[in-house]
């Protein structure tokens, strides 16, 4: 311990993991009649309920309803927005830039990092300059303004090729991410078509996915439900086939076809946050190595979880890590908490251990699969689920309150089709909405 009286507890992140750890570190010091000084360092001042985007992309809920404000969320809990962008293991210090580009360096007795995880990009010619995410709120917003805007302007289009780019979109990663976005995505234009006046099967979906099947993750039944579900619904689902190249106006697939389009949306798969290669410790898989109870090896001062880090799972075959999941997240959260604490002589530290309690996926108006521990459901029972468990989990009673009443307002009203145009296509890139360092984000 530095010769700071009081104990400082730094969290790096301010998502799932790193609120959950920040919320339970402040009541286990509580609870113990204890002193300890947490900190909480976050690029965003809000924790980002990531399973709704889909939802904010397809313009039924606002970006404002899955933010959950941090501020008057953690009470107890010193807040500093900014990005960490490097940490001195040797010093107990960190250093970090605010959003206006203040630099700040500060100290710590324990470090628990959680900065989560970004899109896992891949060598494929233009994906980083012409395909856009769904990780965060600016990508999110992104996505509804560029499907009303392409599909207002093809409306006033006089070439049918450009007509057919600008009502085409390409989503790539039928994992659950990805069918959540495309039927989110399906829908929101169903209804420009109709309040636009146009033939909604003009509006063509393609997704695509490397993998034999559509969300592998919910099991072959409902995996092959959710695949007759987004063919009924006029999306074009191409398995085994991904990107070969993208372009501004088309992409072309690896089945060698070429497809007119000007919106590519790019879900295939996370990677750890940039921050955990800048750290020289040991990763696996780009995951910051940790053992059972959240240390990194060598390092008692220092925790890590969620997204970015490999964490055991003590409940699968042995070697096998944890799948970056918000379920795990969260409790993996608690657990560093618990484990920070322990290791300033508060409690006693515990191996992290949960067994997978199965997904909820909802897949747009009136259809959704859910595993909920073994019980599989698909359909209006598994759409009730779904809805509930996301109101449930949601961490703050206004966010529920306005989720609640825009799922109530959906059933009475159409969507509103409202583009505020505030994102631009250059925010909306990898480089800028995610800060991923992409080749063109660093010039030549
Ligand atoms: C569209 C979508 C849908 C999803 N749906 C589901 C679902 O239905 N169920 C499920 O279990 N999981 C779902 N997930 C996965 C889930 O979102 C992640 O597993 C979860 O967010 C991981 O939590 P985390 O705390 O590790 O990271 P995050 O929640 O990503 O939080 C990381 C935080 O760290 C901050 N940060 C990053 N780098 C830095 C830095 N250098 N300095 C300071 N702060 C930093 C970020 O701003 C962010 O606040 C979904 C993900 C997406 C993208």
């Amino acid at each position: 311990m530095t010769e700071r009286s009081v104990p400082r507890i730094v969290v790096v992140g301010g998502g799932f993991a790193g609120f959950e750890c920040a919320r339970h570190l402040v009541r286990g010091a509580r609870k113990a009649g204890v002193d300890v000084s947490v900190t909480l360092v976050s690029a965003d001042d809000y924790m980002l309920y990531t399973p709704l985007l889909p939802e904010v992309a397809g313009g039924l809920l606002d970006p404002r309803f899955v933010a959950v404000p941090l501020a008057n969320s953690l009470p107890g809990v010193d807040l500093v927005t900014g990005r960490v962008d490097g940490v001195d293991l040797e010093a107990r210090s960190l250093h970090l830039t605010s959003r206006s580009g203040e630099t700040e360096t500060l100290g710590w007795d324990r470090l628990v990092l959680t900065p989560g995880s970004v899109t896992r990009l891949f060598d494929i010619p233009g994906l980083a300059d012409h395909a856009r995410g769904l990780k965060t709120t600016t990508e999110a917003l992104y996505l509804r303004d560029q499907l009303i805007g392409q599909l207002e302007l093809a409306g006033r289009e006089t070439d049918s090729e450009v007509i057919r780019q600008r009502r085409t979109v390409v989503v790539v990663g039928a994992s659950y991410a990805g069918a959540e976005l495309v039927s989110q995505m399906r829908a929101l234009a169903d209804e420009v078509a109709r309040q636009r006046g146009f033939d909604p099967t003009e509006v063509r979906f393609v997704l695509l996915d490397t993998s034999a099947q559509v969300m592998p993750e919910v099991g072959d039944k409902l995996s092959g439900k959710v695949l007759d579900v987004l063919r009924r619904r006029g999306i074009d689902v191409r398995l085994e086939t991904t990107l070969e190249s993208v372009a501004d106006d088309h992409v072309v697939l690896t089945d060698g076809t070429t497809v007119p389009t000007r919106t590519v949306v790019w879900v295939a798969g996370v990677t750890a946050s940039p921050l955990i290669e800048t750290l020289g410790l040991p990763t696996e898989g780009g995951r910051l190595k940790v053992r059972p109870d959240l240390t990194v090896p060598g390092r008692a001062d220092v925790f890590a979880g969620g997204d970015a880090a490999a964490v055991p799972d003590l409940t699968a075959d042995s070697g096998d890590v944890t799948p970056p999941t918000a379920q795990h997240a969260v409790r993996q959260g608690k657990a560093l908490a618990r484990n920070a604490l322990a290791s300033i002589g508060i409690g006693t530290a515990k191996a992290y251990r949960h067994r997978n309690l199965g997904l909820v996926v909802d897949l747009g108006p009136g259809f959704a699969v859910a595993n909920p521990m073994g019980v599989y459901l698909s359909g209006l029972p598994a759409k009730a689920v779904a809805r509930a468990y996301h109101l449930l989990a949601l961490p703050r009673g206004v966010n529920r309150w306005a989720v609640g009443l825009a799922y109530l307002t959906d059933v009475v009203a159409p969507r509103s089709l409202v583009s505020f145009g505030l994102v631009s296509d250059d925010e909306a890139r990898f480089s800028a909405s995610q800060a991923i360092p992409t080749p063109s984000s660093n010039g030549p």
